[in-house]
């Protein structure tokens, strides 16, 4: 089988992916989730034209000839506004957030006011409208100010506070089942037997699911045989995930079970090997829930249980294959389950570090450092790309798109990066 080109491969996980449900939330409890309808403000806001500053609610007129002396008739808080009307010659104290009375169309800050009395002294004029919030300023009743598919921020809480929202309609957070594989893997604080390494990788995939707004199931490490690696797919589908990770027995050696595992357990296989590095062993494609047919889909693109073919996607085990191809792969997916209107991470230009060679076939994704330079991020490959390495993926704040055959390029030149935590 040909290596599948990189846009392809993810095309083809992104395929018959719908948006998961949706389900109302508790504001405070929104940040992060994904806005499932468009949302209209409830009000206008400020409701009234208000006072931005301490000071005396004015008429500019009466002030044009400043230094002038007005009549104090009364004071406007904010939350508590003024029955009368300031008339030709008079003023109202007024506080931030007061709404200006009638007839007042100025505030005159408190610094530049003396005060005897019912009379005050402005010292300054003034342009009509100074210091004054109109209503509206910010936002109108009815206007549409956050935009579905948008996951939301802790300012856009704010926002929707201040639109009337105490609750918000969000997409369902995507499941993750995060499946490790290996003989020879140990969890972290364990004592190594021989040939024994640390399980690493899980604990790079779980937080990146978590960060892109999944929950995350952790399904352990299997045993390089068919039954634990089987069983264990089980236990996902039991949970009804969304899609289940698995990291290692993705290659062709004797003891790279997982694609088998998943076909005994009636995997519909989209792609096997992508044109890629680090990650050419990467696959994806669908499983069946219980109960349901070949493809597990009804009519209506869905289960007998509303949900659509669990994703199975398995990288390789080699720790930094595996944190790229769930970077490329299993983030957009997220992303798409989510409701998201912005699904692919877009490369963002930079200078480059250091010379490259002439690059081969597969599309490479080198991981390099990022400093800051007079004319934008310089992006440095490492010197040792190999797949195994986990201290400089660490050290790295992106990853250099090589694009395949692209020609040697030079330090100094123009190149493109995804930036880690897009
Ligand atoms: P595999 O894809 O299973 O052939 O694994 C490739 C390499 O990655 C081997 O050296 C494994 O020991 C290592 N590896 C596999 N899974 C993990 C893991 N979860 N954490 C750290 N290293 C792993
Ligand atoms: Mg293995």
């Amino acid at each position: 089988m040909a290596l599948m080109p990189v846009a392809e491969a993810l095309a083809r996980v992104l395929a018959d992916t719908a948006p998961l449900g949706t389900e109302d939330v508790a504001l405070g409890d929104a940040a992060g989730r994904v806005l499932a309808v468009d949302l209209t403000a409830l009000r206008t806001q400020p409701p009234a034209d208000v006072s931005a500053m301490d000071g005396y609610a004015v008429r500019a007129d009466d002030i044009a000839g400043a230094p002038a002396t007005l009549t104090v008739i009364g004071e406007v808080a904010a939350g508590h506004p003024f029955a009368g009307r300031v008339e030709q010659g008079q003023a109202a104290r007024i506080f931030t957030g007061g709404v200006l009375p009638d007839g007042a169309d100025t505030v005159v800050i408190q610094e530049l006011t003396r005060r005897d009395g019912d009379k005050v002294t402005v010292e300054k004029s003034a342009v009509k409208g100074r210091n004054v919030r109109y209503g509206g300023i910010d936002f109108k009743q009815g206007e549409v100010l956050l935009a579905k598919g948008r996951a939301l921020t802790d300012r856009d809480l704010m926002l929707a506070a201040a639109m009337n929202h105490p609750r918000l309609r969000v997409h369902r957070r995507p499941v993750v089942a995060v499946l490790g594989t290996g003989d020879e893997l140990i969890m972290p604080g364990g004592e190594p037997g021989p040939g024994q390494i640390v399980y690493s990788n899980g604990f790079a995939l779980t937080a990146l699911a978590r960060a892109a707004g999944a929950e995350v199931i952790d399904l352990g490490v299997a045993r390089d045989t068919l039954d634990d690696i089987g069983a264990r797919i089980r236990k996902a589908r039991e949970a009804k995930v969304d899609v289940l990770l698995t990291s290692g027995g993705a290659s062709v050696g004797d003891h790279d079970l997982v694609q088998k595992a998943l076909k005994a357990e009636g995997l519909d296989l989209s792609f096997w090997r992508v044109a890629l590095r680090p990650g050419r062993p990467m696959m994806h494609g669908r499983l069946t829930r219980d109960g349901l047919g070949a493809d597990g889909l009804g009519a209506d693109g869905l289960g007998a249980d509303g949900l659509g073919a669990m994703h199975a996607l398995g990288v390789p085990g080699n720790p930094v294959s595996s944190y790229v191809c769930a970077f490329l792969f299993l983030l957009p997916l997220l992303r798409k389950l989510s409701g998201r209107s912005d699904i692919e991470p877009q490369p963002e230009p930079a200078i480059l570090g250091r010379d490259l060679p002439e690059n081969d076939e597969r599309a490479d994704y080198l991981r390099a450092t990022l400093d800051l330079g007079p004319d934008g991020f310089i992006a440095t490959p490492v010197e040792n790309q190999d797949s195994s390495l986990m201290a400089p993926l660490a050290q790295a704040g992106c990853l250099l798109i090589r694009e395949p055959h692209a020609p040697a390029a030079r330090a100094g030149s123009r190149c493109r990066i995804l930036k880690f935590g897009f």
